[in-house]
Order: C-alpha cells, then structure tokens, then sequence
C-alpha cells in the first residue's frame, strides 16, 4: 500500500492518547489527524469485540472508505493477573460508564486487596486499514505490578497503580516522555512506524 500523500487519520476521542500517539509517531511527510479534525463529529462504535484486536478492527471498520485516508485505531486496557487477565477488554468501563479516574483505580485496588500476585500490564492493539481495505494489527504490552494505593497526578486511567517493571514509582508519577518509551501503545506504535516507514520505502 502506497503511503505517499496520504493521511493518517486517528480514531479516538481521548485526547490524550491523541497527543500520546501523535508525539510518538513523529513521521516525517504524513499528516496525522483525529477523525474529530477530519470529519467534525464524535465517533461511537459499540466495542462488543472479545478482545483487544476485535474492537481495534471494529472502529476502523466503521470509517467510511476514502482514498487517501489511512485509519489508525486502538484498543487498550490493564489486564491483572489475580482477576485472570480482568478486566481487559472491560477497563474503561469497569467501575461503571461515567466513572471518575479514581473510582475505576478504587475497584482495581478493592477487587485486588490482599492479592499475593499483584503482577499486571497494560497491551495496546493498533489497528491500520488502509484505503485497499487490507487492515494489520499491532499488540505492544507493558508488564508490570499494581501499588497498593493510587500514586501520582499524571497520566490517566489506572496510571496511578500500575508500577512498570524495573521501576519503582507509578505511571502517573513519571513524566510524560517518560512514559511514553515505556507504554503498551510506544510498543504498539514503534511497529506501526516501521511498518508504514517500510511501505513507504518501497514505494520510493
Ligand atoms: P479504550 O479507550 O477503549 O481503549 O479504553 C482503554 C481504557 O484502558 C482506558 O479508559 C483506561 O482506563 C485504560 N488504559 C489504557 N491505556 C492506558 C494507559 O496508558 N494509562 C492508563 N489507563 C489506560
């Protein structure tokens, strides 16, 4: 698939992670948007896949064709090895649809109270359709453990109790760059550059 003169186009209304993948990207001579910026409305796509990848390929499904735009979608969440790999697919709404940062990191820590194992991580799975309709998915992950309370003002999500491995403060207590050459989605993001870097090479 020809890269040359096309458009990323992002799907997502989280800002933050649209300012997360625009900085991590960085590729030179493509534009990146949020699909905000290109066709003004919110996006509302029922996420009822099973996992990661099934909800990142239903949301870029549910964009219309357009020739010059590739499309960019993510699906993401913190999987908690004492609730088998819970809750996953579930994280945004685990605590309920409209709760706050500190009620979903409440439950996590509640539902993981006194749990001997506290190992955790984060995966990211991106998915690129591009104008042919061919879609590749992306999986990056981040192990790590859960705090045993919320620590630290940055980041969003469960980023107040979720250690990376080899580190001893919180997600939300890192700076933002630093993060970001740690996180599920740098993961995820780092194959997707080199993917379109490498499509981009062979059509020069
Ligand atoms: P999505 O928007 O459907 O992908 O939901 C992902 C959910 O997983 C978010 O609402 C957060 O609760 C959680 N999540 C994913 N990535 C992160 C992260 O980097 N930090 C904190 N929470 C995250």
């Amino acid at each position: 698939m020809i890269l040359i003169d096309k458009t990323l186009v992002l799907f997502t209304n989280n800002h933050h992670k649209v300012h997360e993948i625009k900085t991590i990207l960085n590729l030179e001579n493509v534009h990146i948007l949020s699909y905000r910026d290109v066709f003004k409305d919110a996006v509302d796509v029922v996420e009822d896949g099973d996992t990661f990848e099934a909800n990142a390929i239903l949301k870029v499904n549910a964009l219309p064709d357009h020739p010059d735009y590739i499309y960019l979608a993510e699906d993401s969440g913190i999987e908690v090895d004492h609730l088998n790999g819970g809750p996953g697919i579930y994280s945004a709404r685990y605590a309920g649809p409209n709760a706050s940062r500190e009620d979903m990191c409440h439950k996590l820590l509640r539902d993981c109270y006194g749990a001997g194992n506290r190992d955790a991580q984060y995966r990211a799975v991106m998915a690129l359709r591009f104008p042919d309709q061919s879609i590749q998915t992306f999986t990056g992950i981040v192990r790590g453990s859960l705090a045993h309370e919320m620590i630290g003002d940055g980041g969003f999500g469960y980023d107040p109790v979720f250690i990376p491995e080899d580190y001893d403060v919180t997600f939300a207590q890192m700076d933002e760059a630093d993060k970001n050459l740690l996180s599920h989605r740098y993961q995820a993001l780092m194959q997707v550059k080199q993917y379109l870097t490498t499509q981009k090479q062979r059509h020069d």
